[in-house]
């Protein structure tokens, strides 16, 4: 199966293969018409090849793949602390099966990341009110989810799939929200244990990249894995203390100033920059299960 796909250089190779042991629709994932349709196909096409392996190993027994699409999760939290860096974190690879959507986290060049999440139609209630570019759900259990940078022409076509997913699902007990899979063996991960009870791959510990943003910020996005946002992080607190808060205090303190408005000054720092990243890089660690090593 994997070679059909990482075979295939045109979408429309795919479309002539009719084999019921295949997972892909392929038929609908690459049923857009029009202008643009074309550069749009040979992306979707990239960005199957990529995840294809993991998809092989995620999907169930008779699970079929009816549409595949990318965006990146909005949260207004991420956006207002982290700036473009939320957009780094929250791509996604958008895998719509008969069953549920899996999202797939994945850098601008199509590379998986770690965090692989799903939302079965069961657990979504409603479309949000539409806002400009954005692609938003009400979820069951009352929480707001919100994809954007969805691509145009997709935008109609998911919006009619879920719709018809949620008339057929309407009846069916409420799923949990959005769940979160091993990031290895795709298995479903109930709270955030140390380990997967089913293939053993251990996960990391977003209360500990917390405690270590608390150390010295961008510490704790290191161990999770965001490197480039652990440096800029680095970067930005020695640059609070070596050039503000180091300077000020001294300046204070060697002027005859009392200690207590050094100390003060160190305090703030440490509460502002420390303590934010902590509390910013706690919450990103808590979006999904990181798999250790
Ligand atoms: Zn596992």
């Amino acid at each position: 199966m994997a070679a059909i796909l990482s075979s295939a250089s045109d979408p429309s190779d795919l479309l002539r293969i009719s084999d019921s042991n295949i997972p892909y629709r392929f038929d609908q994932i690459f049923s857009a018409t029009g202008f643009g349709a074309k550069r749009l196909a040979k992306n979707r096409l990239k960005l199957m090849k990529a995840i294809d392996p993991l998809i092989q190993t995620f999907l169930s027994d008779g699970e079929k793949v009816q549409f595949v699409s990318w965006g990146v999760e909005y949260s207004f939290v991420e956006q207002f602390f982290m700036g473009l860096w939320a957009h780094l974190i929250n791509r996604r690879a958008l895998v719509f099966t008969d069953r549920r959507i899996l999202m797939i986290q994945i850098n601008s060049r199509r590379k998986v990341l770690d965090l692989k999440t799903q939302l079965r139609f069961q657990a979504i209630d409603k479309f949000a009110t539409r806002t400009f570019g954005y692609f938003g759900l009400v979820l069951r259990n009352g929480n707001k989810f919100n994809i954007t940078g969805i691509p145009r022409k997709d935008r109609k076509y998911i919006k009619d799939f879920v719709t018809e997913k949620l008339a057929a699902t309407r009846k069916d007990a409420p799923g949990l929200g959005i769940e979160n899979l091993c990031p290895k063996c795709g298995n479903k991960v109930l709270g955030f244990p140390d380990r997967c009870n089913q293939c053993a791959q251990a996960f990391k510990s977003a209360n500990k990249a917390g405690w270590l943003s608390l150390a010295f910020p961008g510490l704790g996005d290191f161990y999770l894995g965001h490197r480039w946002l652990g440096f800029t992080e680095i970067l930005g607190a020695m640059f609070a203390w070596g050039a503000v808060a180091f300077p000020f205090a001294w300046t204070t303190y060697s002027e005859g100033g009392p200690w207590i408005v050094s100390a003060g000054i160190a305090s703030a720092v440490f509460v502002f920059v420390h303590g934010t990243d902590c509390w910013i890089t706690r919450r990103v660690g808590f979006k999904g299960i990181y798999p250790e090593g």
